[in-house]
């Protein structure tokens, strides 16, 4: 057993002084003790060690137009605009260049404080539409970008069939994500049999969203995989998405979903960005998991879920960096208060009654929303738990500097250089001094495929 010494970690109940980790060789913590001295042959995390971040929500191969739709195309842009140059994009790529583009991405995931990624795939088939001769060929290389640079993985193949509510043909531009229930089902299971000999990943279900999947087609695939696990659909991500699901059933996506669906805590509803009150009362009683991609919400101009509600009502909730417009959990995290503040023109709306500062309900608030979101012992520094952690710079003078309550909010809302120092996963470093080993390489790669796709 390896041991590890931190002469500052925040453990689940709060900050601890000379903390020794324990970690077995499969990288599962097995014991942490605070207020202890180190032995000779103990290993030393220079800096502040925390929990290393959960992604709850990754489409990879967006990385990949980042930044390329920041430019008027039409006086009505929005999401629908933007996503069809995202189609565009997704009509080109080849498997290899998606292998590349998520492990340059994985590698940035690591440098920006995510440990491991909720990959909600829907690009399944070659670019003519047609099954690979290995079905799950474009999910498998994510299974292995992930694997290759050291981020867990919860692997979500996604089940997408039509175009619209009440099961619209799908469009030439969706070729590449089609399945029906059958193939669907097939598919799951061949990724969920690779995974499983992988200690840091595991499959979960997913449905694009209720404009992508007919009812009897969720009924079915939920009473064919009924075993526990995440299940994550997009919900409520636009206006129109609203007004098509209440003119398609006379309810709104969320009030829809629990009108209809089993939703608990396995759930994890991406984008419920437009709830009314009593929606947001469902999703909080239920335990389901609000997934929040603020970034990426506020580049697609999507508008602003009700958090300081959700909170005060004790819903879970965790973050990911979706089309990946940003990399960054402090900047994620920083923009659900700062549109929470443009919203309400107050400050400090992220609070709890047991905690005032903002930041620590924002980081311990999204490592839980995000373990139970990827179904992995992930997410704390406690027995049991894979050894998944981040060490900040102690050198950094607004971490230094800082009382232990002030830690997270100097990190998340102060401090413009990452302090993010090393990374450890599965009890491995794949971070030393902001650097990964493949850096050169991937890199590299990445930029010859920016060219090939943006040629
Ligand atoms: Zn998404």
């Amino acid at each position: 057993m390896a041991v590890y010494f931190a002469a500052k970690a925040l453990l689940p109940q709060g900050w601890a002084e000379n903390v020794r980790v324990g970690v077995s060789p499969e990288g599962v913590i097995q014991s942490v003790v605070a207020d202890s001295v180190p032995d000779e042959g103990d290993i030393r995390l220079d800096g502040v060690v925390v929990p290393g971040m959960p992604n709850l929500h990754s489409h990879a191969f967006q990385r990949a137009m980042a930044g390329l739709t920041e430019v008027v195309g039409d006086p009505a842009d929005s999401f629908w605009t933007w996503r069809d140059l995202m189609y565009r994009l997704v009509g080109k790529i080849t498997p290899e260049q998606l292998e590349t583009i998520a492990s340059y991405l994985y590698i940035e995931m690591l440098k920006a404080g995510y440990t491991s990624v909720a990959e909600f795939h829907y690009l399944h088939h070659d670019v003519d539409g047609k099954a690979y001769a290995q079905p799950a060929e474009l999910a498998l290389r994510v299974a292995q970008a992930a694997k290759n640079v050291g981020i867990g993985l919860t692997l979500l193949p996604v089940l997408y069939t039509y175009s619209g509510f009440g099961g619209q043909p799908a469009s030439s531009g969706q070729r590449r994500f089609i399945n029906d229930t059958d193939s669907y089902l097939k598919l799951y299971d061949s990724i969920a049999t690779a995974l499983a000999p992988e200690p840091m990943q595991r499959a979960g279900l997913c449905f694009h969203s209720l404009r992508a999947v007919t009812p009897e087609q969720m009924h079915l695939v939920l009473s064919s995989q009924p075993q526990p696990q995440p299940i994550h659909i997009h919900i409520s991500e636009q206006q129109k998405e609203v007004a098509d699901c209440l003119a398609w059933s006379g309810l709104r996506p969320v009030e829809w979903l629990y009108d209809n669906m089993p939703v608990d805590d396995r759930w994890c509803l991406i984008h419920a960005t437009h709830i009314t009150e009593s929606e947001t009362r469902l999703m909080a009683d239920s335990g389901a998991v609000a997934g929040l991609c603020l970034t990426t919400e506020a580049n697609l101009g999507d508008g602003i879920f009700p958090g300081q509600a959700f909170l005060q009502q004790g819903g879970n909730w965790g973050i990911g960096s979706d089309s990946h417009i940003s990399v960054s959990v402090s900047e994620d995290l920083r923009w659900f208060e700062y549109g929470q503040r443009l919203n309400n023109r107050r400050r400090n709306l992220l609070h709890l009654e047991t905690e005032p500062y903002v930041g620590n309900v924002l980081y311990q608030g999204a490592l839980h929303g995000g373990r139970m979101a990827l179904g992995q012992n992930i997410g704390e520094l406690a027995v049991g738990g894979r050894a998944d952690w981040l060490v900040l710079d102690g050198d950094d003078p607004f971490l230094a500097t800082a009382k232990d309550s002030e830690l997270l909010n100097r990190w998340i809302f102060a401090c413009s250089s990452n302090p993010i120092k090393d990374v450890v996963t599965g009890g491995k470093w794949v971070i030393r001094e902001g650097r990964h080993e493949k850096d050169a390489e991937i890199k590299a790669d990445f930029a010859q495929v920016l060219k090939q796709l943006t040629r």
